[in-house]
């Protein structure tokens, strides 16, 4: 069956060209061009047929699509990507740190964006879908539960906290994952402020992993708002 997307947008044109583009792609598609439509779809979504992703859009004619995120994230788990018009980083890391699975800022290409849906709903997806524990991507081969590390066939050696440090990344694969959710993962909720840790940590997983470091291409920088590593292959 088809998993159902609520598409709130309220540019007429943008939410049709976005809803044509799902459907192509199997997903159902429920649209909706206000907050108060987005509300009802998701109070009354039948049991058989649940929203399981949300494209959030922030400025709407009866608010902020940042207002229905703060009530997902106090009711469920259901993913939330925001597709938005503004770019402002703080924002960008406000809504990450608040729930939400991921930004685009329009405009984006449709291939983005299904890549995003996609990984959205892998990580969250269903309970019975077991974790990330393997990443391949190019010459990198990551086992999690063998805490291996493998570049172009041979080991690679990585201190305990790199390692969790890329844990962390493979376990979003393919998503952003913010400075704040890094350092309270990896080295704790006091030490969310410490990004010149990620720097330097970042720096040396680079230089293990990287062909290039000035050019990655698995751990990936999203300026000012985190890292993401690379889609897995
Ligand atoms: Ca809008």
């Amino acid at each position: 069956m088809s998993r159902r997307i609520l598409l709130l947008e309220d540019d007429r044109m943008l939410r049709a060209s976005l809803g044509e583009a799902l459907r192509i792609e199997g997903y159902a598609v429920t649209a909706a061009a206000s907050l108060a439509d987005a509300r009802a779809v998701l109070r009354h979504a039948a049991p058989n047929e649940p929203i399981e992703l949300v494209l959030l859009d922030l400025g709407l004619p009866d608010g902020d699509g940042q207002d229905l995120l703060a009530e997902l994230r106090r009711q469920s788990n259901l993913p939330v990507i925001v597709i938005s018009a503004r770019e402002a980083e703080g924002q960008k890391i406000r809504l990450l740190d608040e729930g939400a699975d991921d930004y685009l800022v329009k405009p984006f290409g449709i291939g983005e964006l299904l890549a995003r849906v996609r990984m959205a709903l892998r990580r969250r997806g269903h309970a019975s879908e077991p974790a990330i524990l393997q990443y391949r991507h190019g010459a990198l081969d990551i086992d999690l539960r063998a805490r291996r590390v493998r570049r172009g066939g041979a080991d690679v050696h990585l201190t305990p906290t790199e390692f969790d440090l890329l844990a962390r990344l493979v376990r979003q694969a393919g998503q952003v994952v913010t400075h704040r959710q890094l350092l309270a993962d990896v080295w704790g909720a006091e030490h969310v402020e410490q990004t010149h840790y990620l720097r330097l940590y970042m720096g040396q997983l680079r230089a293990k992993l990287e062909e290039d470091s000035a050019e990655p291409q698995h751990l990936l920088t999203e300026p000012g708002v985190g890292y993401r590593l690379a889609e897995a292959e």
